[in-house]
């Protein structure tokens, strides 16, 4: 690869800023200070900018507690985005893997592996997600029963072709639930509820299949995965 494009790959650098650096003589290779743009570079080689050596990442794998108020998606809109809350190099090269509405709290993941966030997300894989809702309505007795059996079974959703795939409900206390699902329907858990006359105050996402957010991430703290975290939807 030119050193020029690996300056650009491997730090906030944009090519322009990156011929700049080498002009200036602040980058060396394998020692040597090296000038020229156009120079090829391999992972032997040892390139060094500021006395640090750089390296090409790779792919990337990131969980991120995402915060109340910010937002999934890679365009820029009302809210802040999650990417920018992951200080990686061309952090905004990461994609994220599913959705979380901008009121949901959670676990929420990203990647540059389009092929591992497919198996993550597609609902062929069925993977488990596990969120946590505190409910407007309480929801005990009988009414609780019939929405776990309700659940079970799959509902309509208003505006969806298909029944929702078979849920597990959990009902921690008369205003706590625990949800299970194995897809990811836009609002998915908020309709849910609200098919049966409840409401959704507060969503906060657990676990993926078995990746379980981290305990010690505070709101809008991330951190890369571990490869066995990254094998677990291998
Ligand atoms: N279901 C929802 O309703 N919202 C989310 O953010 C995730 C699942």
């Amino acid at each position: 690869m030119r050193l020029d494009r690996f300056l650009a790959e491997t730090t906030e650098l944009t090519r322009g800023l990156a011929r700049r650096v080498l002009t200036a003589g602040e980058v060396t290779v394998n020692g040597e200070v090296a000038r020229k743009g156009a120079r090829h570079v391999s992972e032997e080689d040892s390139v060094c900018w500021r006395e640090e050596r750089l390296a090409l990442t790779g792919l990337r794998y990131v969980m991120l507690h995402k915060p109340l108020g910010v937002e999934c998606s890679a365009r820029r809109s009302l809210y802040p985005r999650a990417v920018d809350l992951i200080e990686l190099p061309h952090h905004d090269r990461l994609q994220p893997v599913g959705r979380l509405d901008v009121e949901t709290s959670g676990l929420l993941l990203f990647s540059d592996d389009g092929q591992w966030s497919h198996r993550v997300t597609s609902p062929r894989y069925r993977c488990a997600k596990v969120y946590h809702a505190r409910l407007a309505r309480s929801l005990e007795g009988d009414a609780a029963l019939e929405a776990i059996n309700q659940f079970a079974e799959g509902i309509q959703l208003e505006g969806d072709d298909t029944p929702t795939r078979p849920a597990q409900l959990e009902c921690l206390t008369p205003h706590e639930v625990r949800l299970t699902i194995h897809e990811g329907r836009y609002h998915q858990v908020r309709r849910m509820l609200a098919a049966i006359g409840n409401h959704v105050e507060v969503l906060h996402r657990e676990s993926i299949g078995q990746l379980v957010l981290d305990p010690d991430l505070a709101p809008g703290q991330w951190r890369e995965l571990t490869d066995a975290e990254i094998a677990l939807f291998q």
